[in-house]
């Protein structure tokens, strides 16, 4: 069975997912990691005891809410629009507020930079976004841009100057929500989306597609000037702290997870072809039925995704031609292949291919499958995730801190192209997200934070190690 390999938007999906524009990935910069520093993290690490303050975090998470609270107790704040324009304003004004200078750049991430001892280091980002999707929760980013004026903060009222610089980031549209490319900042910032590409992304609810991101850039005031750079604009390493959005933490009775990387993941899109045929008249043994092929098809792949131990999804499925009293001639399905090895993921792909073809052809059909995005397993920076290992062993204690992969991608999967990076994960309860019942309770948030806060003084003492 030939898999194409394709760049093609989802076209028959068009109307029922909200998807990526793929033919992004026809416009990819060169890119692939180019840094080549590697800190020691033999030596002891000196590092102060700051706490953060765990009611304060809590309030400014949910007074920041109001912009964009639903009465569900979620929050609807879609990149860009007046209630992002307001908590951007509130964002820049409290860091300056802080000491903080705030570069905007032609995506619209803020960068709130507080001054280090060096002056030719690039700061430690310490990045996630404020965006949510249609009908998200409180934490979902959030928590990782709070968590960083947290951090601001508590070493402004400790009288604590870092060596290197620190940047508490705000990426832009990371949801992908409002202009349909998730993560597309930092993929600009990382050189892996043209900026072309980006501005022109339109505003998933006008219909006359006027409204780009650049022009709403402009209509709230953030289209900046700095580079969306890597190298104009750099970042000595990137720490994100973010929500689990799973239910792994929690089902393991475990505080804290340690971010070593993000999965492999990707779409097939897969047509069958049959044959129409009356569904009175037609004996079963001469049926050509794309519908009944597909069905055995999606509950194969599930059996592939157990066996390998990675996950499958199917989640959209259309059949022509919708007749009732007709044998379906054609049906194309989705499936979403996940796993956190690159190289099983693919054989998940080679056997459910040839499988696909095998009851395509038991079935009397045949069978098209487009591969038509994939995303090849990150791996985080081993200085990064020893440092974010350490906290956590530090703040949670060793027992309650579990190494794990990111099933979902996040601003930090670019930075990781470019600069050192980990992430800290906190439980999600009931793994749920993107929802308004997303929780994190005031204790993880400010574990979380802690962690997020002791990760970024332990590299900020490697880079001032390596340094003198
Ligand atoms: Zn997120």
């Amino acid at each position: 069975m030939l898999i194409t390999r394709t760049t093609r938007a989802l076209g028959l999906f068009s109307s029922t997912i909200k998807s990526t524009s793929y033919s992004s990935f026809s416009r990819l910069a060169p890119f692939g990691q180019t840094y080549t520093r590697t800190l020691s993290t033999t030596t002891q690490a000196t590092i102060p005891s700051y706490t953060v303050n765990k009611d304060r975090l809590w309030n400014t998470i949910h007074e920041t809410a109001q912009w964009g609270a639903t009465p569900d107790g979620g929050i609807r704040r879609l990149a860009l629009t007046d209630t992002d324009k307001a908590v951007r304003e509130w964002f820049v004004s409290t860091t300056q507020s802080l000491g903080c200078t705030v570069k905007v750049d032609e995506m619209g991430s803020l960068f709130a930079t507080r001054a280090g001892i060096s002056t030719s280091l690039p700061p430690i980002g310490i990045g996630s976004h404020l965006d949510t999707q249609p009908a998200g929760g409180r934490y979902d980013g959030i928590l990782g841009v709070q968590a960083g004026i947290e951090i601001l903060r508590v070493l402004e009222e400790n009288g604590h100057q870092t060596y290197a610089p620190l940047a508490v980031i705000d990426w832009t549209n990371e949801e992908g929500a409002r202009f349909n490319t998730g993560m597309v900042s930092s993929g600009v910032w990382s050189g892996r989306y043209a900026l072309d590409y980006a501005h022109a992304l339109p505003a998933a609810e006008d219909k006359t597609k006027k409204a780009t991101l650049k022009s709403e850039l402009e209509r709230i005031g953030f289209l900046g000037s700095v580079p969306a750079s890597y190298q104009a604009n750099p970042l000595s390493a990137h720490f994100e702290l973010h929500i689990e959005q799973g239910p792994v933490l929690e089902d393991e009775g475990k505080m804290v997870g340690v971010v070593t990387g993000v999965q492999s993941m990707g779409w097939l899109i897969v047509t069958v072809h049959g044959k129409n045929q009356h569904s009175g008249t037609c004996p079963m043994a001469r049926r050509a039925c794309a519908l009944t092929s597909a069905a055995r098809m999606i509950s194969r792949v599930e059996e592939i995704a157990l066996a390998a131990d990675g996950l499958s999804t199917v989640g959209v499925i259309n059949s022509w031609p919708q007749s009732p009293a007709t044998v379906p001639h054609k049906v194309v399905f989705s499936v979403d292949l996940s796993h956190h090895s690159t190289e099983v993921r693919e054989r998940m792909i080679a056997e459910t291919s040839a499988e696909f073809g095998r009851i395509a052809q038991a079935n009397k059909c045949t069978v098209e499958i487009e591969d038509i995005w994939n995303s090849p397993a990150v791996q985080f920076h081993e200085d990064c995730i020893s440092c974010v290992r350490e906290a956590a062993r530090n703040a949670a204690g060793e027992d309650n801190v579990k190494e794990m992969m990111a099933g979902a991608g996040h601003d930090s999967v670019h930075t990781s192209d470019r600069c050192p990076t980990s992430m800290v994960f906190v439980p999600s309860k009931g793994g749920i997200s993107h929802h308004p019942d997303e929780y994190s309770s005031p204790e993880q948030c400010a574990l979380g934070a802690q962690v997020l806060l002791e990760s970024v003084l332990r590299y900020d003492d490697q880079l001032k190690k390596a340094a003198l």
